[in-house]
């Protein structure tokens, strides 16, 4: 048989395209090993990845839009949905508790059905579609989602696309919490969902999922949306070891569900993500929904055009199977054990970090709970020249190797929540501890007592002229593309090369000031600028 020419052609220019790649990859900060505290999720299980490696390959070239064609689709995804929904204190379809011998109990009267997802930001802006559609407004018609305002961004750009409007509920500057009472003021016959997080992302505080379901169930229309934006928490919460309880920790059995899982009959929505601490790649999360209604409420089909029949769960249309395949592999492979014993290291390393970085003068851990997050923010009990800027403090980290992840104030009429640096901990932290620990307090011996960082050169004109008056927000939300790109391409080309950008703290500080639809803009536009 002669070899094909173009077969031949094509192997050589991918082995050059792929050398290139691994290249590229070089570039990129190591995604395994612990050094990232953010964006990544590292169980510190080689074999983990090859599995996850290996599942991907297997479910290769699956078309996942239609599971009539593939039936491993709907095995795959339905296995998934199984799991999160045991470990979530969910009732199967069949209308027994998972996991739970007692049996027979069907909490808020409804089975829990599920979607799998490809991310934690889909399984938001579905949960809110859901909960539009069971509310019956139209897009644009005035309703809302209320959350506090430390839920996640995805909640304001579901309200962006969904002709919703986001409510922001302020939170006890000093804390990061709110009441069950105040959010539940902001409550009224617009809204269409409550969202609560287990826990929130800024903070690592879990909102009192159970009061506010009270509140809801005692004063409130039922077809008013509960979510709880377990995206974070989903698969790392039940299994935490702790004095307090911080869910279900016999998965689907426990009295903790009570606090934030779906044993708060009230909770109509809960999402959580794979590919945080589920330890499987990018592009997986599940949405689990109380009762039918409000789970198909999230589709969309429509026989009206001349293709095939289309029914979508999902956003996507066309999408991979490997994403889930290798999810389910992770699943499969960890279980209950695999997945408490890789908590336990989580949890060990979370409280020796807080615990050290506690130490550091000039920083302080922020109110939390229970769980993987933590956020330091500057000790302002402390003298000027002790104080550590936490922009600052994450930069110098990165300098050195630890890449933690800056967090801009947050103005409200309660107060503004402070500037911080966030620290995602996972498995592999363990390892390390010692290391960050050593890097942490070093960076904050380099820049102890240095002030507020200054925003970028770059923009000093248009920070002056909005402060001189010269220059209104309106007219910098005016401005052409073209004119806010040439001002952003100046901060990316004075800052220096060392692979950093120079750091994050100028362009937070210029953030900070900012209106934050100017904000918006500028940040729209620095990203825009890196991709060019
Ligand atoms: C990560 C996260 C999301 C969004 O998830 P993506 O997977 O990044 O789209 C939503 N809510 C919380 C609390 C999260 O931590």
């Amino acid at each position: 048989m002669t070899p094909d020419p173009l077969a031949l052609e094509i192997a050589d220019r991918g082995e050059h395209a792929l050398a290139r790649l691994a290249a590229l990859r070089s570039l990129d900060p190591p995604t395994t090993g612990g050094r990232i505290l953010s964006y990544v999720y590292d169980s510190g299980l080689e074999e983990l990845d090859e599995l996850a490696t290996r599942a991907a390959r297997l479910a290769h070239g699956v078309n996942g839009l239609d599971p009539t064609v593939f039936a491993s689709v709907a095995e795959i995804h339905g296995g998934i949905v199984d799991r999160v929904r045991t470990i979530l204190g969910g009732v199967t379809d069949a209308g027994a508790p998972g996991g739970d011998a007692a049996g027979g109990v069907v909490p808020g009267g409804a089975e829990v059905y599920g979607s799998v997802t490809s991310g934690g930001t889909e399984s938001c802006i579905l949960a809110c579609l859901a909960a539009r559609e069971v509310s019956g407004r139209e897009p644009g018609s005035g309703g809302t989602i209320v959350a506090p305002v430390t839920a996640h961004a995805a909640f304001r750009k579901a309200a962006h696309l969904l002709g919703l409007r986001f409510v922001g509920v302020e939170v006890d500057p000093a804390t990061g919490r709110v009441t069950a009472e105040e959010l539940l003021a902001a409550v009224d016959e617009r809204t269409v969902l409550v969202v609560c997080s287990a826990p929130a992302y800024p903070t690592g505080v879990i909102d009192p999922v159970a009061e506010v379901a009270a509140g809801l169930e005692a004063r409130h229309d039922p077809r008013i949306g509960l979510h709880v934006d377990a995206c974070l928490g989903g698969l790392v919460l039940p299994f935490w070891p702790s004095a307090e309880p911080t869910g279900p920790t016999e998965p689907g059995g426990s009295e903790a569900a009570a606090l934030w899982a779906l044993r708060v009959p009230r909770v109509t929505s809960i999402s959580a993500d794979l590919h945080k601490y589920g330890f499987a790649p990018k592009g997986s999360s599940v949405l689990l929904s109380r009762g039918r209604e409000r789970h198909r409420a999230a589709w969309f089909a429509t026989v009206d055009w001349p293709g095939y029949p289309v029914v979508n769960p999902t956003l996507a249309g066309s999408k991979p199977l490997e994403p889930a395949a290798a999810a389910w592999t992770v699943l499969e492979a960890l279980g209950d054990d695999g997945q408490r014993e890789l908590v336990a290291r989580t949890a060990r390393a979370t409280d020796r970090l807080v615990e050290g970085l506690s130490t550091i003068e000039g920083l302080r851990v922020l109110d939390r709970d229970p769980g993987p997050l933590l956020a330091v923010a500057m000790d302002d009990t402390v003298d000027d020249g002790r104080r550590v800027h936490p922009h600052l403090w994450a930069d110098a980290c990165g300098r050195r190797g630890i890449s933690v992840q800056a967090q801009p104030a947050h103005r409200q009429g309660r107060g503004t929540l402070s500037s911080s640096s966030h620290l995602t901990v996972t498995p592999v932290t363990e390892r390390l501890v010692d290391d960050i620990l050593l890097v942490a307090r070093e960076a904050a011996d380099e820049v102890r007592g240095q002030g507020a960082p200054t925003p970028p050169a770059a923009f000093g004109d248009v920070l002056a002229a909005l402060d001189s008056g010269a220059l209104s927000p309106g007219d910098l939300l005016a401005l052409p593309e073209d004119d806010v790109h040439a001002m952003v391409s100046g901060v990316l080309s004075d800052a220096p090369d060392d692979g950093a950008g120079g750091g994050m703290a100028p362009l937070m500080a210029a953030i900070e000031r900012l209106p934050a639809d100017v904000g918006a803009r500028l940040v729209r536009a620095y990203l825009a600028a890196v991709m060019e």
